[in-house]
C-alpha cells in the first residue's frame, strides 16, 4: 500500500501538493514514475494467486496494468482526498466517467432522474444506450429543490445532478435534492466539473458519487483526456466492480499529465476566478449584454445558493446578448484575437463559443431571448481579454447599425 502522508490537519493549498505522492517510494523522485505496463510478473505461484482479488481487498498493489498502477493511484488518491470521498477511479475521458458511474448504479427496469441542464453527451447516453438497456429517464427542472420528491418513483435508482449546468449555469440545491433522493432510496450522482474538487465539496452536501471531467481543470492544459469518479465508502464497491467489468482504465501518460496538472490547480483556479469576475462585471455593464450567467456575480441567477454551498468559482460562464441576428454574432466570433473557438474548457487559454442549446432541452422552456455565448476566461492578462471583447462587441454593434 502506498504510504500517503497524513495531511488531514494541513490547509488545502498544502494538501494539493502532498496528496497522492510518495516520493521516497520511488528513489526520491518528486513526481510518480509513468508506468507503461500490462503484464506484472509474480515471483511465486502463491503471489500470483494472492493477486486474484486485489481490487476487493482495497490494497494498492500491481497485479495487471488495467487494475491500477502507481501512476493511476497518484491521481486517484489525490482527487479522492481533495474531493473528500472514500476512493476514486480514473477513466479515459470525462464522458467515460459519467457513463461508467451511471452504469454502476442503474439496472434494467430502473428510473433515472436527470437534470435538464446536463452536458449534452450525457443526455445522449441516457436516450440511447440506457434506454436500450431498459432504464427510463425523466428530465427535471434543474432549479427544483426538495420538490423533486414529486418525481421520485419507487424504482428511481439515481438522481443525477450537474451544478452549475455547463451551458446555462443553473445552480442546483444539492442538499435538498440529496435529502429527497435518499428518503426514496436513490443515489445522488453529481457532475462536479465546473467547481473542480476544490470549490465544491460534494460529499459534505449529500452526494454519493462525484464525477470530474479531468480533461478540464485538473489536466488544465488542453492536452489530455481524463475522467474521475469518486465515491463514498458505501457506494464504492458498486463503482469498483462495475468499472472492473467495463475494463475502463486511463492511459499512463494522460494520468501523469493529470496528476501534474492537479498540483497547480489551486493557483490556476484563483486566477481564473479573479479574471472571470472582472470580465463578468464588465460584461454586465455593457449595453449589448442582456444578462450574465455567472453564479459568483452578485445578483446573477443562482448567486445565493452558490454563496451558501460553493467555496469559489471557476472561469466558465455564459452571457446573453440583446436579441440580434446570427450574422452579427458570427462577426463578433470570427474576429476574436485571443478567444479561441473550440469545445472543452479548463485549459490556460480563453475560449468563446455559442451556447444556444435550446433544441436539446425538454423539461423547462428556454428562458433566453437573445443569443447565448459561453466564455472561458483563461490565464491571459485580463485587460487584453477585455480589449478583445470590447472590439468584438463593437463589431456586433456596427453590424446591427
Ligand atoms: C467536458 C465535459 C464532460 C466530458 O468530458 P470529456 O473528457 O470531454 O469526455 C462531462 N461533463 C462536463 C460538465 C463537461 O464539461
Amino acid at each position: 500500500m502506498s504510504k500517503l502522508p497524513d495531511s488531514s490537519s494541513l490547509r488545502e493549498d498544502t494538501r494539493i501538493i502532498l496528496s497522492g505522492r510518495d516520493p521516497h517510494r520511488y528513489g526520491g523522485m518528486v513526481n510518480p514514475p509513468v508506468y507503461h505496463v500490462s503484464t506484472v510478473l509474480a515471483e511465486t505461484f502463491e503471489q500470483l494467486k494472492s493477486r486474484d482479488h486485489i481490487e476487493e481487498s482495497g490494497v494498492q498493489e500491481m497485479a495487471y496494468g488495467r487494475k491500477g498502477t502507481p501512476t493511476s493511484w497518484a491521481l486517484e488518491n489525490a482527487v479522492a482526498e481533495l474531493e473528500g470521498g472514500h476512493r476514486c477511479l480514473a477513466f479515459s475521458s470525462g464522458l467515460g466517467a459519467v457513463t461508467g458511474a451511471l452504469l454502476a448504479f442503474l439496472k434494467a427496469g430502473d428510473h433515472l432522474l436527470m437534470t435538464d441542464s446536463v452536458y449534452a453527451p450525457t443526455r445522449k447516453f441516457c436516450n440511447s444506450l440506457l434506454k436500450r438497456f431498459g432504464v427510463d429517464t425523466t428530465y427535471y427542472d434543474p432549479l427544483m429543490g426538495a420538490d423533486i420528491s414529486s418525481l421520485l418513483r419507487p424504482n428511481t435508482g439515481v438522481v443525477f445532478t450537474e451544478s452549475p449546468g455547463s451551458h446555462t449555469f443553473e445552480v442546483q440545491d444539492i442538499p435538498a435534492i440529496a435529502e429527497a433522493a435518499h428518503a426514496h432510496g436513490a443515489k445522488v450522482l453529481m457532475d462536479n466539473t465546473w467547481a473542480s474538487p476544490l470549490f465544491f465539496k460534494p460529499f459534505e452536501h449529500g452526494v454519493d458519487v462525484s464525477i470530474q471531467a479531468g480533461t478540464k481543470y485538473i489536466v488544465g492544459h488542453a492536452d489530455a483526456m481524463l475522467g474521475t469518479v469518486t465515491a463514498t465508502k458505501e457506494a464504492w464497491p458498486a463503482l469498483r466492480d462495475c468499472t472492473g467489468h467495463l475494463g475502463q482504465c486511463a492511459g499512463p501518460d494522460d494520468l501523469y499529465l493529470a496528476q501534474r496538472g492537479f498540483r497547480t490547480l489551486a493557483v490556476r483556479l484563483r486566477q481564473h476566478q479573479a479574471s472571470a469576475l472582472v470580465i463578468a462585471e464588465w460584461l454586465q455593464s455593457r449595453p449589448e449584454v442582456r444578462q450574465v450567467l455567472f453564479p459568483a456575480l452578485t445578483g446573477a441567477p443562482g448567486h445565493e445558493i452558490w454563496k451558501r454551498d460553493f467555496l469559489g468559482a471557476s472561469g466558465l460562464f455564459a452571457f446573453e446578448l440583446e436579441p440580434c441576428t446570427k450574422e452579427a454574432v458570427v462577426t463578433l466570433l470570427d474576429g476574436m484575437r485571443l478567444f479561441g473557438m473550440g469545445y472543452s474548457w479548463g485549459g490556460y487559454e480563453s475560449l468563446l463559443i455559442p451556447a444556444n442549446v435550446q433544441n436539446v432541452r425538454s423539461a423547462v422552456p428556454w428562458r433566453f431571448e437573445g443569443p447565448l455565448l459561453r466564455i472561458h476566461i483563461g490565464l491571459e492578462d485580463v485587460d487584453d481579454l477585455k480589449d478583445d471583447l470590447e472590439d468584438g462587441l463593437e463589431r456586433l454593434r456596427n453590424f446591427r447599425a
